[in-house]
């Protein structure tokens, strides 16, 4: 069924769009228009110090000079924060949320010694708050990754990926439980996410392979809160001549609003489109059929 297709492009306003979050903008209005199905834009602002004055409404505008101009007006992470305290709250009456009172020190301590790691891994929470916070002051909430099991107990969370294939992961070892909500009281990416992608019905995420690694958290929390859980295609990186992803950091400039259809042919290229047109409307409308072909919904 395509009728109930709901595909999103969540960008953080941390900056512009560049050559490379325009692949992820692209693909996920492609795949939505191939199924004919609504595409949204979310602005992922919760993370305030980050946020950039007038990135949002910048990329909107962006967007819009591309052609691809979302079906309802976008929200913001920002006036949500409600769900997000709903949805902690029901974890935490269920017994899958817990308040941590450990500190980054406290864990570097905790897990160094034995581990080894490289440094800069991240840091698989051992548990230590789960029993209690032992008059720890409370910081941050984390996720009792250890009793949320998508499949039989002790099988990783297993998903496929339209573009990637079978993927496998055991969060509980790989990450540990991880953060719902920061010491600094700032919603976690990954449950502010979750609600959303959930609550405004999203039934495809398309996004960038940065952040394919994400996923396996983002199930197991749609487990946890009784949450279906959408199919995923993550999209290729644009790289920079240093080899790295093309962010902010490694260089990439913003995107020039005056050449939208020059844009589009790159990022189509990188998605391996053989799209052709002249003017933005036939480019877009030839993008569709050919990602139609190269990415059928199974
Ligand atoms: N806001 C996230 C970012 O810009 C992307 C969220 C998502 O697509 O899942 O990194």
């Amino acid at each position: 069924m395509t009728s109930a297709y709901v595909g999103r492009f969540a960008p953080s306003p941390t900056g512009l769009l560049h050559a490379g979050s325009l692949v992820a903008a692209l693909a996920s209005w492609l795949d939505a228009r191939a199924n004919h199905g609504r595409w949204l834009v979310r602005i992922e602002d919760i993370d305030g110090p980050r946020n950039v004055a007038g990135a949002a409404e910048g990329i909107l505008e962006q967007l819009a000079a591309c052609g691809l101009v979302a079906d309802e007006s976008p929200l913001r992470q920002s006036a949500r924060t409600a769900l997000y305290e709903a949805a902690l709250a029901r974890l935490q009456a269920s017994g899958l949320a817990y308040a941590c009172g450990c500190s980054r020190r406290d864990l570097e301590l905790a897990v160094a010694p034995e581990a080894g790691r490289a440094r800069h891994a991240e840091l698989v929470y051992p548990g230590t708050c789960r029993g209690g916070l032992n008059g720890k002051a409370e910081r941050s909430f984390r996720l009792r990754t250890d009793l949320v099991r998508p499949g039989a107990p002790g099988d990783p969370v297993v998903w496929t990926d339209r573009r990637l294939g079978p993927r496998s992961e055991d969060v509980a070892t790989s990450v540990g439980d991880f953060v719902l909500r920061r010491a600094d009281g700032v919603w976690a990416y990954q449950l502010a996410v979750v609600v959303d992608d959930a609550d405004q019905g999203v039934s495809d995420i398309v996004r960038g392979e940065d952040l394919a690694g994400n996923t396996a958290r983002q199930i197991l929390l749609q487990h946890a809160l009784r949450l279906p859980t959408p199919r995923y295609l993550h999209t290729p990186l644009v790289l920079a001549a240093s080899g790295e992803k093309l962010s902010k950091q490694t260089g990439a400039r913003p995107l020039e609003l005056s050449r939208p259809l020059d844009a589009l042919r790159a990022a189509g290229g990188v998605l391996g489109l053989p799209a052709e047109g002249t003017t933005l409307a036939e480019w877009l409308a030839a993008g569709v059929a050919a990602w139609r072909e190269r990415w059928p919904l199974a």
